[in-house]
């Protein structure tokens, strides 16, 4: 029984818009199925992101920081990026795998704008890579914008095509989670606002905003947010409104996750970032490799100094099949749609505390890829992988 693999998402020379034929093809074939998850899972792709963080510096201590127990003092000595490891290892990723097309690279930390100009020479020599190999470079930085804005600053953003400003709401609920460690910045809230004015004259400007439960259901304050950055000039589609995931691990209060994870009727056809095998890494400013910074401890790879890439896959392989939920959890291991869920974004895994299938709406999930395969806008038929649990042990052979 061979399934029906219609789409009308053109391939796209991104990777993470990308759907081929291949990703909804798995022939009924125990083996074969098996041999067409690992071609999803664990093939190679023309597009690799990159994450560098140059510094584990931050001008602000948020209680929902991911990284916080990463950041260090202002004053810390910290060993710094090292900007010819970066570029040797680019390079090496480029022979390991000439396919590379395009290569993405996102900035953040700590706060990347704490070391502009180490920033501008990273970016300007992966672009001198990019060129020689006639490869496309593609740059965006996540900042929460909230500092003097300097020459040095106007030079990095002028190397971005994009910025990422992370602004929790309005005034209140933004200073009330986004803690400014300068006693100069009486009103972080508006320093970034100031700053996205400035900005939005020189570089994309997307906005996002990460809302309390109560934040998030409150329809005023996301439409005076809305207004607010319109009036900047930020386009409505460059505005982000998310709620916020507790690090505490404590979700009692949070019931807007369960909802979204519940309620979200967005396919998923390709993995979570931290879950695509070979392309998506993150550098770290003690010039180590890693595969996710939401993990950074768990997914240390390997030091730039020293690498081999059989060794980098080696491991990159190992972490996919651990940590990806729906590999583990036997309430997906018969999902017909887990090829478009995959367990969504890793920042969900602390709440579904490894089950993600005791949270989401699967039926409302398969009616919708019904629904869309019916007017033939994405799949026919989607295939029931019955026995995953075997192909999965197939797969960790
Ligand atoms: S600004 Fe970002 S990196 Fe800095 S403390 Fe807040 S969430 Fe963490
Ligand atoms: S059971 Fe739910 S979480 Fe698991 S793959 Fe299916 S839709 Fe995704």
């Amino acid at each position: 029984m061979n399934h029906v693999l219609k789409t009308s998402i053109d391939n796209t020379p991104c990777l993470f818009n990308t759907i081929t034929q291949d990703i909804h093809y798995l022939p009924s074939n125990l083996l074969d199925r098996a041999q067409s998850i690992s071609k999803r899972l664990f093939g190679l792709n023309n597009c690799l992101q990159l994450e560098i963080i140059p510094t584990w510096k931050c001008n602000f201590r948020c209680p929902h920081c991911y990284v916080k127990d990463h950041l260090i003092p202002s004053g810390f000595e910290e060993k710094g990026i090292n900007i010819n490891l970066v570029t040797k290892f680019i390079s090496d990723f480029i022979d390991y795998n000439p396919r590379i097309k395009y290569i993405r690279v996102n900035l953040l930390g700590g706060e990347s704008f704490l070391e502009p100009n180490k920033c501008t020479e990273i970016i300007i020599a992966i672009k001198k890579i990019c060129l020689l190999n006639n490869i496309k470079a593609i740059f965006s930085s996540s900042t929460n914008l909230s500092f003097d804005l300097t020459k040095h600053h106007l030079e990095y953003i002028e190397q971005l095509d994009s910025i990422l400003v992370s602004l929790d709401g309005l005034e209140q609920t933004n200073n009330n989670q986004r803690f400014s460690l300068s006693s100069e910045n009486t009103n972080p809230f508006l320093k970034t606002l100031l700053n996205i004015k400035q900005c939005v004259e020189l570089v994309s400007v997307t906005v996002q905003a990460v809302l309390s439960d109560k934040d998030y259901d409150n329809k005023q304050l996301i439409a005076d947010y809305i207004y607010i950055l319109s009036e900047l000039d930020v386009a409505e589609d460059q505005i982000q409104i998310g709620c916020k995931v507790p690090v505490n691990r404590d979700f009692t209060n949070n019931q807007n996750i369960i909802k979204y994870f519940k309620n979200n009727k967005t396919l998923y056809p390709s993995p979570c970032c931290c879950f695509r095998y070979m392309c998506h890494l993150v550098i770290g400013p003690e010039n180590n490799l890693y595969i996710d910074y939401h993990n950074i401890d768990e997914t240390l790879v390997c030091s730039l100094e020293e690498y081999d890439f059989s060794n980098i896959e080696k491991q990159y392989k190992q972490s996919i099949l651990e940590r990806m939920d729906v590999l583990n959890d036997p309430g997906c291991s018969s999902c017909p749609v887990i090829g478009l869920c995959w367990g969504r974004c890793v920042t969900l895994k602390c709440f579904t505390n490894g089950k993600p299938s005791l949270f989401c709406n699967k039926e409302q999930l398969i009616e919708t890829v019904n629904i869309m395969a019916k007017q033939g806008t994405l799949i026919e038929k989607v295939l029931s992988y019955q026995n995953l649990q075997k192909e999965i042990e197939y797969l960790k052979k």
